[in-house]
């Protein structure tokens, strides 16, 4: 039986330490009833539910799975009960807008709030962290009746909500889809079509659903551009609105699938279904792109959430279990044998996995406080300035994140051997469970070419700047501190490959249109790497200054120890990924389709 345990104290060091929480407080007025202390009590009492209520549904619920009978979906045995107290206890509330109810934390700590919902439960945080996504797309592009009359019950989670994007020949490429929307006199339209892939499309979770739905208006132009977004409830509303009769939205059937099992992913028929126009016609897409911007940020901690329940398990495991002797000889003579976390190898996975989540958590919390930034700073030329740093990183966090998560998870897997194989000590399910996050919100591959199409080619590189300015200026910092310059360099040289990278893009990419496509995911990894950096430098120079005469010397000791590693060992990747762009595309695009 797995067990999780939230690493407070990391988020903690997170929060205070590297990114001071207290700043943002200070610098945005709307957080001015919110203190360190209380953002303390917040994350122990959402460790408590993660720990106690949530994570020990996790194994049950992907064992038994949701079922389809009849026209109805049934969540697995105690989620409705667990949904209801995490309810009734606020948490669905805790980052939305106090305007409709909700507690107006900063996302900076909502990020650390939905790590410990994926690394707990990680089906059962899809229906809190899309509901939240689509109350935030309503706020910004509906009328206020609409936002009036469903944001409410979005942000105290008595309804739920869901995004219906992918239609059965419509994934990536939504130019494609097909879903009408004919207009009624009464000002609602009529929606018509399949969505597949639904993730909480219907379950018996809540009373009602409320579906965002892409569809194309009958006299839209074809593609992208003729896309527009309508707001579709599971069962209209009364006068008062009070849930009233089912509208004709209705769920087909949910798919068997390899992980996630306890998220219900749904075909979702709308025949003729009473819908809503949110934002401008013909510009759906834009207004959809608020929830998946929320959404890719959120899926990115789902990589870094599942990747720390796996640490967690492995390192439990690899302290425990008797194998073989150290190289140096027996550390444990009185026993049969050393536990396996002496051998080299183990301790390359352990590392790693440690590794690459306490920079994703910094990283994570990082982004979150520029997420804030963008929409509570009270200086336009800032909120802008936010508003491009996290365009910028979304993918990153996105696709990093994830790709990273399930190299942590398989490491957590192969460090409990056979035994992480079978589904007894639950490590084979995280695995199974972070392989979606690669997959939803755009595949990694998107998201690459997002990165590099976008957010480097699109502005010429200025976005960019935004990230390497704050890297120069923390390594010009440092420039005169001896006891980091083993930290310093490295970061330097990353830095430096990007930016040569990203110059070779800019210079490249208009001469031929498959250099763009060729170079972009090993772009996102070196991008990604480059961040991590930046983040194992910083957690270092706190540690190193923290570290004489702390009551925490092994916290800051084990930090400098990773940083270290990360140094050394991980961050050279990003040469061979610069060797590998420059080859360019035509290793990738010479061979003849009929040679495959
Ligand atoms: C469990 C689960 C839950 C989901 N939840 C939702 C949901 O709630 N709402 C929703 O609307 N959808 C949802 N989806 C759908 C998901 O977002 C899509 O599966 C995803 O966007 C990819 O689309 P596709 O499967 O059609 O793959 P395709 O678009 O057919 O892509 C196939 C492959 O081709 C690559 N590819 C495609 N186009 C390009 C290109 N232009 N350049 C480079 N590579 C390309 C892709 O990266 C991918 O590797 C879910 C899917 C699953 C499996």
């Amino acid at each position: 039986m797995p067990s999780y345990k939230a690493p407070i104290r990391d988020m903690q060091f997170v929060l205070q330490e590297v990114w001071s929480v207290e700043n943002l407080l200070n610098t945005c007025p709307n957080f001015a009833e919110i203190s360190p202390d209380l953002i303390d009590a917040v994350l122990e009492e959402a460790a408590k539910i993660n720990e106690t209520l949530l994570q020990p549904l996790n194994q049950s619920g992907d064992q038994e799975g949701c079922q389809f009978d009849n026209g109805k979906v049934s969540t697995p045995k105690g989620f409705k009960e667990a949904y209801q107290t995490y309810q009734e206890s606020g948490w669905p509330a805790i980052a939305a807008d106090p305007n409709y109810g909700g507690q107006g934390f900063p996302q900076m700590v909502n990020t650390l709030n939905e790590e410990m919902l994926s690394s707990s439960n990680v089906s059962f945080s899809l229906y809190p962290g899309l509901t939240h996504a689509v109350a935030n797309a309503i706020e910004q592009h509906a009328t206020e009746e609409l936002k009036n009359t469903y944001i409410p019950q979005l942000t105290s989670g008595e309804w739920t909500g869901v995004m219906c994007l992918t239609e059965p020949h419509c994934g990536s490429d939504l130019g494609l889809l097909r879903t009408k929307a004919e207009s009624n006199d009464d000002g609602t339209y009529n929606i018509s079509g399949t969505k597949i892939f639904i993730t909480g499309g219907d379950h018996d979770l809540t009373d009602n659903i409320v579906h965002l739905v892409l569809a194309r208006l009958t006299d839209a132009p074809a593609g992208v551009k003729g896309i527009s977004l309508f707001l579709v409830s599971k069962h209209k509303l009364n006068e008062d609105n009070s849930i009233g009769e089912r509208n004709h939205v209705s769920c087909g059937s949910i798919e068997h699938k390899m992980g996630i099992k306890a998220s219900a992913t749904c075909v979702i028929n709308y025949d003729n279904a009473v819908g809503y126009l949110v934002g401008e016609p013909n510009r759906g897409l834009n207004a959809m792109f608020t929830v998946m911007n929320t959404e890719r940020l959120a899926i990115g901690v789902e990589g870094l959430g599942l990747g720390e329940v796996a640490y967690q398990n492995a390192l439990l495991y690899a302290k425990d279990r008797l194998q073989g002797r150290a190289p140096q000889g027996a550390t444990h003579p009185e026993k049969s044998a050393d536990p396996i976390i002496v051998h080299p190898n183990v301790r390359r996975m352990l590392l790693t996995m440690k590794a690459y989540n306490e920079a994703a958590r910094a990283f994570a919390v990082w982004v979150g406080m520029h997420v804030d930034l963008e929409h509570h700073h009270p200086d336009a030329e800032q909120r802008q300035q936010a508003a491009n740093f996290v365009a910028l990183v979304t993918p990153i966090v996105k696709a990093y994140f994830t790709d990273v998560g399930l190299d942590v998870c398989n490491m957590g897997l192969q460090i409990l051997g056979g035994h992480g194989y079978v589904s007894e000590w639950g490590m084979e399910q995280f695995v199974r469970d972070v392989r979606i996050a690669q997959i939803y919100e755009g595949t990694n591959g998107i998201q690459a070419l997002d990165l590099v199409r976008r957010k480097l080619l699109a502005n010429n590189g200025e976005h960019l700047a935004i990230f390497t300015e704050q890297v120069d200026k923390f390594i010009n910092e440092q420039n005169n501190n001896n006891a980091m310059q083993e930290f310093i360099e490295p970061l330097n040289n990353a830095l430096t490959t990007l930016r040569d990278v990203s110059q070779w893009l800019l210079d490249n990419a208009g001469k031929n249109p498959a250099e763009a496509g060729a170079a972009s995911t090993e772009y996102l990894h070196l991008f990604g790497l480059t961040a991590f950096g930046f983040m194992w430098a910083k957690m270092a120079a706190i540690a190193l200054n923290k570290i004489d005469g702390s009551a925490e010397k092994d916290f800051y000791t084990a930090k400098i120890h990773t940083a270290r590693f990360f140094m050394q060992r991980l961050l050279p990747k990003v040469f061979s990924l610069k060797q590998i762009i420059l080859t360019g595309s035509n290793t990738l695009m010479a061979m003849p389709e009929e040679l495959f």
